[in-house]
């Protein structure tokens, strides 16, 4: 384990000392100033008068990078917010969109007291009310749906507003547990790729990112680096300054796949095919590692055999490539070691997800690269910190075990289409960190749920939000310059601290703040509702044995620490039922998925619903844009003006087909809705038969709709994963 002075020689005092630091930082990192501009300061630079401070922050708008940041403090007010300089991820700068920070937290339209509903749900008209007005109502809500319907009839949604271990992780779960609320699965991201992984290797721990320079390969693989995990771009950048090969496998031509050695550009879908495929010739030809498939891997055999079902000819056609573009991959891939393969979520997000995943993390068994330094796979890194969170939630708080509701089913869950919910209505629903409208799947099922008139929806939220329109109380949350957290990273391997650096504006309250307020209010006397976010980092989180040395002491004084846990899987020990990694799998068989690996069609495709294919025959795709994370920062202007309108990328073949000329607004539709887009014809940004549309801009600056209406909620292979991109549509001039 390294401290952050240990390794950088950097403390938070030796930062403390001035602006001569912050002025050096910024000359060398070619820092745009995020200054105050609602302050009306232009820039603190020069500022003469007045006690200057600096404050320790974490971005924790649940993002790869979790970027350390810095907090200039002027007279009480923070001016400018800036990355660390001394981190090795962050850097010294945040994203484009972390260069707005300030402009979020001064923001004008922020919601600084609690309102009512004042007219009809979604119409925006409210009243505003006090805190004791708003706790009083809730309550007696809350104690109405117990009484009548039970105590599931409660129901919250929250996904990453912020991810810190309080305020996501902990104090608002032991609320909703004490009152025996419906628990949420938290699966819109990335659990079918983390439940796939333990299948093969025992767990999912990924390799440092800052281990990426010291590849010879890097293999991206439906990740777009660029746009969602800017700084590991540096890292992959030195890997090819060495010498590295990259190779990108996206159906999207995304800026790396322009700078790659090759670029795979898959049928959407189809990723185990070529996955299998690929194996089939490195077997074949015998181009794997013997000596590590003998001693450190189970179920070759049966892997030789499945991928006999793979052959190149066959797989081209799948994969909508060629064949001397499957030999290329092979050949690079095979003789550039280590080789690096990092999986993101896009291709995971189908309805066969897990399974891709699965097919994919064979490689690097096959090649002997996992435990190597500058080999194996990165995924996600949570494996890493395995500590229970039965401190920060308080799962025995619940009174018994409660029902569970898929959050990708929010819509149906609310407009009473589950059977579950048919039974027992879902009657109070309690919205935070998290905006459903433009960011959940089938949004316009989400938004008939949020009409109906016995729904009594609270959403506690820093702007006046698509969601927010919906809530009959809206409560003012306090900006994360404004409380106290610790966020660890799920890519990098640091632990970060983020202090309250204001008191929250307005009237507005942390999370930590309105459930503890609320539980005593509910007549909860349990003495953790006592408890401050300090508390519970110190008893609850960096008491933890994978923290080791850590301390509150020591984190809130470095900013952030460093976790070291060696190179992954250096020992070759596997937590499988064998001890080693199992390309044939018992238990995956339990959990539906074939031993091995397969390609199958997806419910919506050609091959899978032939029928809904002719009536939708292009599969729409909808990633993340740079300027965004889901919906947040869309209302910032800076951000808006270098997003522009939404648009739908389509291949130049269907724009002909279709009689769209770029520039020209089309329709795009499917059963569970319609969307009015600008197109952007291409002739290489994605093939024939395959869309790409940015998702989650808000619906009020957009024409009233969000891509996500198209959106399926079917659920996913592995452990209840969203399948936003197995998504059909036909696309129209308007
Ligand atoms: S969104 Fe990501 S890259 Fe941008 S500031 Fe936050 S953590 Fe950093």
């Amino acid at each position: 384990m390294t401290d952050a002075k240990g390794s950088q020689g950097f403390s938070r005092r030796s930062f403390l000392k001035g602006s001569t630091a912050l002025g050096l930082s910024m000359g060398l990192f070619g820092l745009t100033a995020c200054t105050d501009k609602n302050s009306g300061s232009k820039s603190v630079i020069g500022v003469q008068n007045g006690e200057k401070t600096f404050t320790t922050h974490t971005c924790p708008r649940n993002c790869y990078d979790t970027c350390s940041l810095i907090g200039e403090k002027v007279d009480g007010r923070i001016v400018r917010i800036v990355g660390d300089p001394k981190n090795p991820i962050t850097a010294g700068t945040p994203c484009v969109k972390g260069q707005t920070h300030i402009n979020v937290l001064y923001h004008p339209d922020r919601i600084l007291h609690p309102l009512k509903r004042a007219g009809k749900k979604g119409e925006g008209k409210w009243e505003k009310i006090t805190w004791d007005e708003a706790y009083a109502t809730i309550v007696q809500k809350l104690k109405e749906a117990i009484d009548q319907y039970g105590s599931e009839s409660i129901m919250p949604y929250n996904f990453s507003g912020t991810i810190g271990f309080v305020h996501q992780h902990g104090v608002p779960w032991r609320f909703f547990n004490k009152i025996g609320a419906t628990n949420i699965t938290r699966t819109v991201c990335n659990t079918g790729g983390k439940a796939a992984l333990p299948y093969t290797y025992g767990d999912f721990s990924s390799i440092d990112p800052e281990t990426f320079a010291k590849t010879k390969c890097y293999v991206t693989w439906g990740t777009n680096e660029s746009y969602t995990n800017v700084h590991s771009v540096k890292f992959i950048q030195q890997a090819r300054d060495n010498g590295a090969k990259l190779i990108v496998v996206n159906p999207h031509r995304h800026p790396l796949a322009s700078q790659a050695d090759l670029f795979i550009q898959l049928k959407p879908g189809t990723d185990a095919a070529f996955a299998l495929g690929v194996q089939h010739i490195i077997i074949n030809e015998n181009l794997y590692d013997k000596d590590f498939v003998e001693n450190y891997t189970m179920g070759f055999e049966e892997l030789k055999k499945q991928v006999q079902n793979y052959p190149p000819s066959k797989v081209a056609q799948l994969c909508e490539v060629t064949e001397e573009e499957i030999r290329e991959f092979v050949k690079m891939y095979t003789q550039a070691k280590p080789s690096i393969i990092r999986m993101g979520f896009g291709f995971e997000r189908r309805t066969h997800g897990g399974g891709m995943v699965r097919a994919i993390s064979f490689l690097p068994a096959l090649m002997g690269v996992v435990g190597v330094e500058g080999g194996g796979f990165s995924y996600v890194n949570y494996n890493h910190y395995p500590f229970d969170n039965s401190y920060t939630k308080r799962p025995d708080l619940a009174p018994r075990k409660m029902r569970t509701i898929n959050m990708n089913e929010l819509g149906r869950a609310i407009a009473g289409e589950l059977p579950t919910t048919k039974e027992n209505p879902v009657k109070v629903l309690i919205c935070f960190g998290g905006n459903p409208i433009p960011s959940a799947p089938n949004v316009n099922l989400i938004k008939k749920g949020l009409e109906r008139e016995d729904l009594f929806t609270v959403v506690h939220e820093v702007f006046m939000t698509d969601t927010a329109d919906y809530a009959d109380i809206i409560l003012p949350a306090a900006h994360f310059i404004e409380f106290e957290d610790v966020i660890a990273d799920y890519l990098g391997w640091y632990v970060r601290y983020s202090e309250q650096g204001l008191e929250p504006m307005g009237e507005s309250k942390s999370n930590v703040q309105l459930f503890n307020e609320l539980a005593k209010r509910m007549g909860f006397t349990d003495e953790c509702f006592n408890e401050t976010s300090t508390d519970i980092i110190k008893k609850g989180i960096l008491n933890k044995p994978i923290f080791k040395d850590i301390t509150y002491e020591n984190l809130r004084k470095n900013h952030w620490i460093k976790v070291d846990f060696g190179n992954v899987f250096s020992d070759h020990k596997f937590n499988t039922p064998s001890g080693k990694i199992e390309f044939y799998s018992e238990n995956i068989i339990k959990a539906g998925l074939h031993p091995v690996a397969e390609y199958l069609p997806e419910e919506e495709s050609q091959d899978g619903s032939p029928a809904l294919f002719a009536k939708y025959p292009i599969n729409l795709l909808t990633p993340a844009s740079p300027q965004l994370l889901s919906s947040q920062w869309h209302n910032v202007p800076y951000i808006q003006e270098n997003l522009g309108e939404p648009f739908v990328t389509i291949n130049a073949k269907d724009a002909e087909d279709r009689g769209i000329k770029d520039g020209d607004y089309c329709l795009i539709q499917n059963d569970r809705g319609q969307v009015r887009l600008k197109a952007k014809v291409s002739n290489s940004a994605v093939k024939a038969g395959v869309a790409v549309s940015f998702k989650s801009y808000w619906n009020k600056f957009t024409d009233g709709n969000t891509i996500n209406c198209l959106a399926p909620d079917a659920i996913g292979d592995l452990d209840g994963i969203s399948t936003y991109n197995t998504n059909l549509v036909q696309i129209t001039k308007a």
